[in-house]
């Protein structure tokens, strides 16, 4: 067996397990050893009965006297067995285990940690481990016992049970694969005895320093990864050669009502020579919500226009994707540009296009991608990583590439640009178009509630318009029914209520495309005075007169979230406001949130949430497959460099290392979904 044998090839892991498995994301060896402990109990300290104090974790090792099932009044089974050593003898109860008494026999040496309890007027050991005393070393009593995330049918103790073997006997091939040079630099534990001192550790020393080299470990191949990714891609040719004339898009440029700003001049100009270029462009635009970003993209367009080629622009939402294809049909008719969507509702068969904007539907759907020469992803990290290599699958041709431009308003933190995008070139808009006015932002403690509202009201009373962002119930990337429900629930209470005079709109995910472009429409054209919603609204949409952003629950956001739920509003030329209400009102989550106040810019923001929240909250939801760090840290910013720096060393002789080249590739294959 080696990492990549399947955990269902395992003894007593059949195919129920490996399904339950599944859902921890355990397929294979590797992932099972690299399953690591989120903490240990310490059962080290070992007593004689007579000895035992209550209320401290510990083991016993005694000879079982006797063990019976019990009925309790309400039906229930509980397990009271007797222990003794030389010292004395100990009450030990289960409940509800009743097969424990056959599996535990009176006569065997047994070990059992615990605590005991005054059970009855008994000192009793109350739901201790058990195990077996043998001649090999204890797993579950006895020592430092690892607890495991674990999922529905999976206990720390039947992993410990698959693990510890893996690691104890000599079944699997746990050959070193980083380089010695390494090893030896950080003094990091070799890969065998790191896995055993990480999940069975003598004492906590041990088990920290397995960490450090898992840690490293798995930032360096994250390095490595990206590095060749990067080498890949730029063996690319690009699949066409762009010819345009510059005059017409410096006209298109002039045309524009308002003049670029300096940023947005750069980030053209950057895209623009790398069109012009013999490799494809693999290039990412940054700029806070209402930087501008649209209008730079649609330069890039009207280049791949004038080159005789097709574009494709992908958006994670359909409102988004809508809203894209509105101002882009205005923005590009005039050049002789046909634009279309394709998005889950909107899924007619299109032809004639040059330029097709959709959701992930574009992916799926039969599109004619062989004159696509430009693709543009909006908002990348909603999509897996798997979904964009299908469209550069869908686009491409051998060693041929299209262009790649990502957009994002999510500030990126400086590690995670080294990470997980240094395989891109990076442009940023970090200036906003002149004028915009600062949104003045308040955390609003619940007392003055009421007052808030009269003063919303008041507001609009003179012609504003406002969102109140309804609370995340769960940490998800999509809207629950939960959320659902709770957001119609605040709605009517705010129209019952609160608001009764006004005009009040409901937005959420669960609603039919059609039912939201509907209220949507009547919100910009001021028919509706206030959009309750759901975090739907975060990306993309763009109404002038809308000024207040309330948001409820605010602390159970990302405050790089929060800070582009607040780019909402100050679109125009009105002095906006953003209103934040607390869940909870600990110190901790207001002094978080009162960061907001000061007005930051976004990536300021984004390193706050990193180090305060982990790299999980960097936006605002886990991403499926995309931040999967088992033990690293994208908050350690030395770490990350380190590594960066070695992986660069490495990645040139990586020849020399044919068990770390191994290692990696296994490792891509894995990343690339089979179908
Ligand atoms: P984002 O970067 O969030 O996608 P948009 O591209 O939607 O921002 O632009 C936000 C708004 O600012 C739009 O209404 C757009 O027309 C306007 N805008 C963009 N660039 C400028 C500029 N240089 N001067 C004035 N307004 C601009
Ligand atoms: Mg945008």
């Amino acid at each position: 067996m080696d990492l990549n044998t399947p955990v269902s090839k395992l003894f007593m892991v059949g195919a129920i397990y490996a399904k339950r498995l599944e859902k921890i994301e355990i397929k294979n060896l590797k992932d099972l050893l690299y399953h690591f402990p989120h903490r240990y109990e310490d059962y080290s300290l070992t007593l004689p009965i007579a000895w035992i104090p209550i209320g401290k974790p510990l083991t016993i090792k005694g000879r079982l006297l006797s063990i019976r099932n019990y009925f309790t009044r309400n039906g229930k089974k509980i397990q009271k067995a007797v222990v003794a050593d030389k010292t004395g003898q100990i009450e030990v109860v289960w409940f509800n285990q009743p097969f424990l008494t056959r599996i535990l026999k009176t006569g065997t040496e047994l070990s059992l940690s615990g605590k005991a309890e005054w059970f009855g007027r008994q000192k009793s050991l109350i739901t201790p481990e058990y195990e077996i005393v043998t001649a090999s070393l204890p797993i579950h009593t006895g020592r430092l016992v690892p607890i495991y995330p674990e999922t529905y049918g999976v206990s720390s103790k039947w992993l410990r049970s698959k693990i510890a073997p893996l690691i104890l006997k000599s079944a699997v091939e746990l050959d070193e694969f980083l380089p010695r040079f390494l090893l030896s630099k950080k003094q990091f534990p070799p890969f065998k005895k790191a896995l055993r001192q990480i999940h069975l550790p003598q004492n906590q020393a041990e088990a920290e320093s397995a960490r450090k080299r898992f840690a490293f470990e798995e930032l360096l191949l994250t390095h490595l990864e990206a590095l060749r990714r990067k080498k890949t891609w730029q063996t690319k040719k690009t699949s066409f050669p762009f010819k345009f004339d510059s005059k017409k898009i410096t006209a298109f440029i002039q045309s524009l009502p308002f003049e670029l700003t300096s940023a947005q001049k750069k980030a053209a100009q950057e895209i623009l020579a790398d069109l012009t270029g013999a490799k494809p462009m693999n290039r990412l635009l940054q700029g806070d919500v209402g930087s501008g970003k649209t209008i730079v993209a649609a330069v890039a367009i009207y280049a791949a226009f004038l080159a005789q080629t097709h574009i494709a622009l992908m958006a994670p939402t359909e409102i988004l994707a809508n809203q894209h294809y509105q101002t882009l049909k205005k923005l590009l008719k005039p050049l002789g540009i046909k634009t279309a969507l394709l998005t889950g509702t909107n899924k007619k068969n299109q032809s004639g296009w040059d330029l097709i904007i959709g959701t992930h539907a574009l992916i799926y759907r039969k599109a004619e991608f062989r004159k696509l020469s430009l693709i543009i992803i909006d908002e990348q990290h909603r999509f897996g990583v798997e979904q964009r290599a299908k469209l550069i699958a869908k686009a491409g041709r051998k060693n041929k590439a299209p262009h790649f431009l990502t957009m994002t308003a999510t500030p990126i933190p400086r590690t995670v640009a080294l990470t997980l995008y240094q395989d891109l070139d990076l442009s940023l808009i970090d200036e906003l178009p002149p004028g915009r006015k600062k949104i003045k932002t308040w955390v609003v403690p619940d007392k003055k509630r009421t007052a808030a509202y009269d003063w919303i009201r008041q507001r609009i009373q003179k012609g504003d318009q406002a969102f109140i962002i309804c609370p995340l119930i769960e940490e998800s990337a999509f809207e629950t029914l939960t959320s659902v429900k709770a957001v119609k629930t605040e709605f009517l209470r705010l129209k019952k209520t609160v608001f009764p005079r006004l005009s009040l709109g409901l937005l959420h995910g669960r609603m039919k495309t059609k039912e939201k472009d509907l209220v949507l429409n009547k919100f910009k054209a001021g028919k509706i005075d206030i959009l309750v919603s759901t975090p739907v609204v975060e990306v993309g949409i763009d109404i002038e007169n809308a000024t207040i952003m309330t948001i409820e629950a605010a602390d159970r956001f990302g405050l790089a979230q929060l800070h582009q739920l607040r780019g909402r509003v100050g679109r125009g030329k009105k002095q906006s406001y953003c209103l934040l209400f607390a869940a909870q009102a600990n110190p901790e989550a207001i002094g978080r949130l009162k960061s907001m106040e000061k007005n930051l810019t976004g990536s300021k923001l984004a390193e706050i949430d990193l180090k305060s929240r982990g790299p999980g909250e960097i936006y605002g939801i886990k991403q499926h497959g995309f931040l999967k760090f088992k033990i690293a840290s994208l908050a350690d910013f030395e770490l990350v460099k380190e590594t960066q720096k070695e992986a660069q060393k490495i990645l040139d002789r990586l020849n020399q290392y044919p068990p770390l080249k191994k290692r990696l590739e296994a490792d891509t294959i894995g990343n690339i979904e089979p179908n």
